[in-house]
């Protein structure tokens, strides 16, 4: 996003020197047919053509939306070589009254190119050197080596210039391209539990967003570990903490890479499985309960359930894009499953007892 507005913001540029170099180059060629050089009887062909192309350029860069930089190149060397061909004809008509003049329009054509162009080397250069070629022929090669000392000064202080310029731009374009890649990641790090590196809410949220774009087949699954406070108070926390971490592996590791695993809330887990058949869902869910035991992580203090660490699940299908309504009726299923024992797992569809009250913040 960032890189594209800069990409805009070198393209309003290239505009801008392009209606420049028209307008610079069309009120040149006015002014030369409305002033014209003593002694100079016609208005030559390439005069009026210079002045209409900048006109119809000037327009046409005004409402076009191409590539500018790529144009530029273009009209510079076509509108040098007409301005290459009005110095020719015009030295032929007043070159041995004048003896200025080659000078003179040497100057100007370098005037309209150091002003327009002095972002594009390359445009530069296509603009000025007919015109230089052409004066070094019309003197004959008389005065080469003043004529090329003048010229090569500017195009070398230009050159540096344009050195300059592109590596600035390249380095502005680095460092976007670094800022684009550091906010991607701390958004992707904003969406992560650091424990467990499963999903948090955030995470959730947006795998939401666009879940419920893609087809139909969503089950919303919330499971909890049984009796957890108890292993914390028993084994210590940090033990508590490893076993949080092998419990999230087990939970990922039972479902497909697609499914979306949230670490919910402390000891609680949610899982977002899309496009799957019930019975699918429903082996899945068995899958995580048995994964979560074959763990074999002890804990004693579970021992009217089992002597490891077991998790207890409700199931729910999503319908109608309905989220809050299937997590409710997960949150009643596990509830349930809870009240019934523990590590068992339970559906929301074959729920027979009133869904309980649930609790605001499992909704928030
Ligand atoms: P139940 O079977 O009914 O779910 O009982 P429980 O003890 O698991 O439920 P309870 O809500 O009473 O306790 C949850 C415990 O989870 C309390 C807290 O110490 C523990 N817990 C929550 N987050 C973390 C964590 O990040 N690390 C550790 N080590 N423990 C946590
Ligand atoms: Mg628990
Ligand atoms: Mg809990």
């Amino acid at each position: 996003m960032i890189s594209h507005s800069y990409d805009e913001l070198l393209k309003s540029k290239h505009r801008l020197a392009m209606l420049l170099f028209f307008f610079l180059n069309s009120a040149t060629a006015l002014f030369s047919m409305v002033y014209p050089p003593e002694k100079a009887t016609s208005t030559p062909a390439p005069l009026v053509i210079i002045f209409v192309l900048c006109c119809a350029g000037l327009v046409f860069s005004f409402f076009s939306k191409k590539n500018y930089s790529a144009h530029l190149n273009v009209c510079s060397i076509i509108i040098g070589l007409f301005w290459a061909w009005l110095i020719a004809l015009r030295f032929q008509e007043i070159g041995e009254v004048d003896k200025n003049y080659l000078l003179v329009s040497l100057l100007s054509i370098f005037f309209i190119s150091a002003i327009a162009l002095s972002d594009n080397f390359l445009a530069f250069c296509l603009h000025a050197v007919p015109a230089t070629l052409c004066v070094v022929f019309l003197d004959d090669f008389q005065h080469v080596g003043r004529i090329l000392f003048t010229v090569s000064l500017p195009l070398i202080g230009l050159w540096l210039h344009h050195l300059m310029l592109r590596r600035s731009d390249e380095f502005t374009r680095r460092m976007l391209a670094n800022l684009y890649s550091e906010r991607e990641k701390f958004s992707d790090l904003s969406m992560l539990d650091p424990l467990t590196g499963l999903y948090n809410r955030r995470g959730l949220q947006n795998k939401l967003e666009t879940l419920f774009s893609q087809a139909s087949g969503h089950y919303v699954m919330l499971l909890d570990i049984d009796h957890f406070k108890a292993y914390n108070d028993n084994y210590g926390h940090s033990m508590g903490d490893q076993a949080l971490v092998r419990v999230s592996a087990a939970i990922r590791d039972a479902v497909r890479s697609r499914d979306v695993v949230v670490r919910y809330g402390g000891e609680e887990f949610l899982v977002l499985m899309s496009n799957v058949q019930q019975e699918h869902a429903v082996r899945m869910a068995e899958r995580i309960q048995n994964k979560v035991l074959g763990l074999n992580i002890p804990h004693l203090f579970n021992a009217e359930v089992s002597t490891h660490v077991t998790v207890s699940a409700g199931l729910a299908a999503l319908e109608d894009g309905n989220f809050i309504h299937a997590l409710g009726q997960a949150d009643v299923s596990l509830y349930n499953a809870k009240n019934s024992g523990r590590n068992k797992i339970f559906y929301a569809w074959e729920a027979t007892e009133k869904p309980q009250t649930l609790s605001e913040e499992k909704l928030a």
